[in-house]
């Protein structure tokens, strides 16, 4: 297939997926750990600006992976994603891309009041966190409030990252504007532990906060 092909593979999944459908399937997958459901969502929101773009060798890393995107110039579609269970894996494009080709297909179920409740107790917690809050205090700020584990919360937050839930000042969510592989790669914090988040929300402190108008995008209907 190539790097190309699965770029405009990508784009394409993109354009046809409807923020709503995936919105709602991830909600609907909290109070029943739904993981396939609650995917595309993320993998929604990283695609959503990414530009076409042929194979451009990365400037700061092996130039044998493209400096936009990640992908070697040999990628393929991440079939993982068709043989559940997988490693939920957004910013990596071709695990994205194929999750949003193959969501149409996948079983999911509206929101539930237990759902709703759920997304509600989340970003509540997360509101009532203090600005000297740090990443542990934000995985811990959610335990109990949906079934998860500790991996499952941090995709979780994580995806918010992408998403601009977790506002994370001076670092730009995929959201509103795609972030290159190499850009999001080069910037980390000083401190090592938060390097096994992703970017943006690995910069997250209680003080950037929740961004309102983020959630009420994504989850103004709920
Ligand atoms: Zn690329």
């Amino acid at each position: 297939m190539g790097h190309d092909e699965v770029i405009r593979q990508a784009v394409d999944a993109a354009r046809r997926t409807n923020h709503a459908d995936v919105a709602a399937a991830w909600v609907g997958s909290l109070s029943k750990r739904d993981l396939p459901a609650r995917s595309a969502w993320g993998s929604y929101v990283v695609l959503k600006n990414l530009p076409a773009h042929a194979f451009s060798p990365s400037a700061h890393y092996s130039a044998t992976q493209c400096g936009v995107c990640g992908l070697t110039e040999d990628a393929e579609l991440d079939d993982r994603v068709a043989t559940y269970p997988y490693q939920v894996r957004h910013t990596g494009i071709a695990y994205a891309a194929a999750d949003l080709i193959t969501f149409p297909d996948r079983a999911r179920t509206d929101p539930s009041h237990d759902d709703i409740e759920c997304l509600h107790a989340i970003l509540a917690a997360l509101r009532a966190l203090p600005d000297s809050a740090q990443l542990t205090e934000l995985q811990k700020s959610l335990i109990r409030l949906f079934p998860s584990n500790k991996f499952q919360r941090m995709i979780l937050l994580e995806t918010f990252g992408y998403a601009g839930i977790l506002r994370v000042p001076d670092h730009q969510a995929h959201w509103r504007e795609f972030v290159t592989n190499d850009d999001a790669n080069k910037r980390q914090p000083p401190e090592f532990f938060k390097r096994e988040w992703e970017y943006p929300v690995r910069f997250w402190t209680g003080a950037g906060g929740v961004d309102d108008q983020a959630v009420a995008e994504h989850f103004g209907g709920w």
